[in-house]
């Protein structure tokens, strides 16, 4: 590979999008693809539209996954099942995957002993930091691979995130991620609950969390979710309940893959699972706090 690689992106959704951006804004040459062919029609003229999947990997050095798990990645790699129709098809031998997704890191190792016997490379790279920070192209990037894998996606990497983490071999970058996000979903479920029991009790949900805010209760949801999206019931976050569920149950089956008891997680789950449940996964996370609510009415 000489000068910038030539990137396929696959996965223009909410992450996808604002992330592709950056790549052409970085001088990238990109070859996009996504499902839903609505989105696309933002990229038409900056960036080429192959015609298959397999296209997308002859005309790509590097392809990047932004895909909603694992189990999608592997099909839009490896094509459905018998089929030879996914990016593998058209993808030279000496390419590599970026998946940035936030899939299973037991899947991701599997998938990548398979590529390295064609000769592709696997690095997992899943993020932080939600949409306005794959806007600003601020993410917290989480890289697992081999050392020199993961040099060869420095630039790319860069253009796309701040905080950069090198985390091990390859599945370590998925781990982190699900197990962030767990962190992240039982932080935002404790101070919905306790806003709402706060509420109940007569106290004022924005001065409960601006006491928060000054306090040792604080987390990412309290200073970034609740004024701006559930107070005002607005729950336009960008990131799918569904999503979190799955993140969460992902969590869950690292736990179990190195014998972890996890009896917070397990409550975490159950919780998320059902909101998933009634309100459908396309319901935006911070819906969470309105599924508590539910819970009352249920209650009584
Ligand atoms: P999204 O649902 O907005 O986008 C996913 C995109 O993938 C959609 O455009 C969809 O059409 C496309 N897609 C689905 N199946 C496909 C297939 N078989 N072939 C081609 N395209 C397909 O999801 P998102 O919020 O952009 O999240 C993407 C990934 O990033 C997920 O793994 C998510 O967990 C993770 N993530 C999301 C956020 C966030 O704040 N939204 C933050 C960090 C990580």
């Amino acid at each position: 590979m000489t000068g910038k690689p030539r990137i396929g992106f696959v996965g223009l959704g909410n992450m996808g999008a604002p992330m592709a951006e950056n790549l052409l804004k970085a001088g990238f040459a990109l070859a996009v693809a996504d499902a839903d062919p609505g989105r696309l029609a933002g990229l038409g003229g900056r960036a080429v539209l192959p015609a298959s999947l397999a296209e997308l990997g002859r005309l790509s050095d590097v392809v990047i996954a932004m895909l909603p798990d694992g189990k999608i990645v592997r099909k839009v790699l490896c094509g459905a099942q018998g089929s030879n129709d996914g990016v593998l098809a058209g993808l030279a031998a000496g390419a590599l995957v970026l998946d940035m997704s936030s899939s299973a890191p037991v899947g991701t190792r599997a998938l990548g002993a398979e590529l390295a016997a064609r000769g592709v490379a696997l690095v997992d790279a899943p993020v932080s930091g939600g949409v306005r920070r794959a806007v600003d192209g601020t993410l917290a990037i989480m890289v697992g691979g081999a050392a020199a894998d993961i040099e060869r996606c420095r630039p790319i990497l860069a253009a796309l995130g701040r905080d950069i983490f090198p985390t091990g071999p390859l599945g370590s970058g998925h781990a982190m991620k699900a197990l962030n996000n767990y962190v992240s979903a039982a932080g935002l479920a404790a101070a919905a609950e306790a806003v709402l029991v706060g509420r109940r009790f007569g106290l004022d949900p924005a001065t409960m969390v601006d006491i928060l805010n000054a306090s040792t209760g604080r987390n990412n949801s309290t200073e970034n979710k609740f004024k701006q999206f559930i107070l005002p019931k607005r729950y336009t976050a960008g990131f799918g309940l569904g999503l979190m569920a799955k993140d969460l149950r992902t969590a869950l089956e690292t736990a179990e893959a190195t014998e972890t008891p996890t009896p917070l997680a397990a409550a975490c789950i159950a919780l998320w699972n059902d909101a998933e449940a009634k309100l459908g996964g396309a319901a935006d996370h911070t819906e969470i706090a309105r599924y508590l609510e539910t819970l009352i009415e249920e209650g009584q």
